[in-house]
């Protein structure tokens, strides 16, 4: 079959490798009719994430139809249209159990576990496509793509949803829903989203679902602005360019800061001024892993008592965060890959409801082929590309 695979910063190739398989009785093999190139795969791309391997297929929001199952499969069938969550889930443990789905015990096998064991105490989940740390699982831009724990993971998909309307249920609707709900939104509250990518836009229609009065989105570039900016008037817009982030947070809420801060943006935040050129220089030379730019504005401008909620990605160690800022301002940090299973059916039936349409953030539908060309566009943001989808079997 065809895959997405990575062979170093920048270097993405199409390529032919063997076919998945059937390597246990509760896997399915899905073959992807569509699969989307994600935030989190430009760190990848951009070789921030360690232990990737020449050749690993990456990918992780994919969906498609059933074309075999193991033995023990009891749930799916062939021929059923599915949705697969990025994180990898037993369905058995503690934490599977307790609904944290990304924090599985089971599905990131050892050394791998191991391995991330010495870097965070505890192994996560294992998550498709998303190196060797996180499982070294074949990812989902592909032609076919091998589904463990095939009864816990992937949603059903009813007849008469397009695959846009549903594939943003592998990852970015939930992952732009949990931030907005780890904002424990109060009536009246005013929620500051920095990034207006589609994690970001995903939040800010989270936020409004949620109750917040009014949403104030943060980007620098038009087009995201203006995308925040259609899907309400309770959305206000900061461009970071044109006035400082600080200081226009506390104009619009008069003072006190926003009620909760929401970093959809990660660890590969555009800098500015002294600091981002700080942050730059240390994290080239290795002596910082992330880029926590608007970690740091989040917490700064967040009021008194209020709750910063990370969707972005941080990987490893940061720097100069304002830590006697959030103890002494009383502040809920909020954070983690999203818990995508707890959220698929709400989300599907809002959107069979006509509540939610994600299919408005797809600027860009490719041939698997032209993934090269798709992470190009997506990471410079060139061709006012906001999401890119590719079509394994278009032609
Ligand atoms: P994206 O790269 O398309 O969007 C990021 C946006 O942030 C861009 O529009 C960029 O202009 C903006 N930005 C950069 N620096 C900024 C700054 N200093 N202030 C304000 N805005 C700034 O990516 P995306 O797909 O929207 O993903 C966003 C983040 O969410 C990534 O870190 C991604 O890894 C993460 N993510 C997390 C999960 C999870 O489970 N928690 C799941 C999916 C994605
Ligand atoms: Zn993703």
């Amino acid at each position: 079959m065809k895959a997405v695979c990575w062979h170093g910063a920048m270097d993405m190739r199409v390529e032919t490798v063997p076919d998945p398989k059937i390597l246990n009785p509760q896997d399915a093999i899905i073959k992807i009719t569509s699969t989307a190139i994600c935030g989190s795969d430009l760190h990848i791309y951009n070789g921030f994430i360690p232990t990737m391997q020449s050749g690993d297929i990456i990918g992780h929001e994919f969906m498609g139809e059933v074309v075999e199952t193991g033995s023990e499969v009891k749930k799916l069938r062939k021929g059923d249209r599915v949705v697969v969550p990025f994180p990898i889930s037993c369905g058995q443990c503690f934490f599977c159990q307790r609904d944290l789905w990304s924090l599985c015990d089971n599905s990131n096998p050892n050394p791998n576990a191991g391995m991330i064991e010495k870097l965070y105490g505890h192994s996560p989940a294992a998550l498709y496509g998303y190196s060797h740390l996180f499982g070294g699982y074949a990812g989902g831009q592909a032609e076919y793509a091998r589904v463990p724990f095939a009864d816990v993971g992937p949603i059903k998909i009813p007849e008469g949803l397009r695959d846009d309307q549903v594939l943003f249920l592998s990852d970015i609707l939930p992952t732009g829903y949990m931030a907005a709900e780890n904002c424990n939104i109060q009536p009246g509250d005013i929620v500051a989203v920095w990034g207006c990518g589609p994690v970001g836009q995903f939040a800010i229609q989270s936020a409004l679902l949620l109750g917040a009065e009014r949403v104030i989105a943060i980007d620098r570039i038009p087009e995201r602005l203006n995308l925040a900016q259609q899907l309400s008037d309770r959305v206000q817009i900061v461009n970071y360019e044109e006035i400082e982030t600080g200081e226009a947070l506390k104009e619009m809420t008069g003072g006190r800061g926003p009620d909760a801060c929401l970093d959809a943006v990660g660890l590969e935040a555009h800098g500015m001024g002294l600091e981002g050129f700080y942050d730059k220089v240390k994290q080239t030379v290795r002596l910082e892993t992330d880029r926590p730019n608007v970690l740091r504005q989040a917490i700064v401008a967040c009021r008194k008592g209020g709750t910063v909620s990370l969707a972005g990605v941080y990987g490893g160690f940061l720097d100069k965060i304002p830590m006697g800022a959030a103890f002494n301002k009383g502040l809920t940090l909020k954070m983690g890959q999203t818990h995508v299973h707890k959220y698929l059916q709400p989300l599907l039936n809002r959107i069979q409801t006509g509540e939610i349409d994600p299919s408005y953030i797809i600027t860009h539908r490719l041939p698997l082929e032209e993934a090269p060309h798709g992470y190009d566009i997506f990471k410079h943001k060139k061709d006012n590309c906001v999401k890119v989808v590719l079509k394994p079997h278009m032609s």
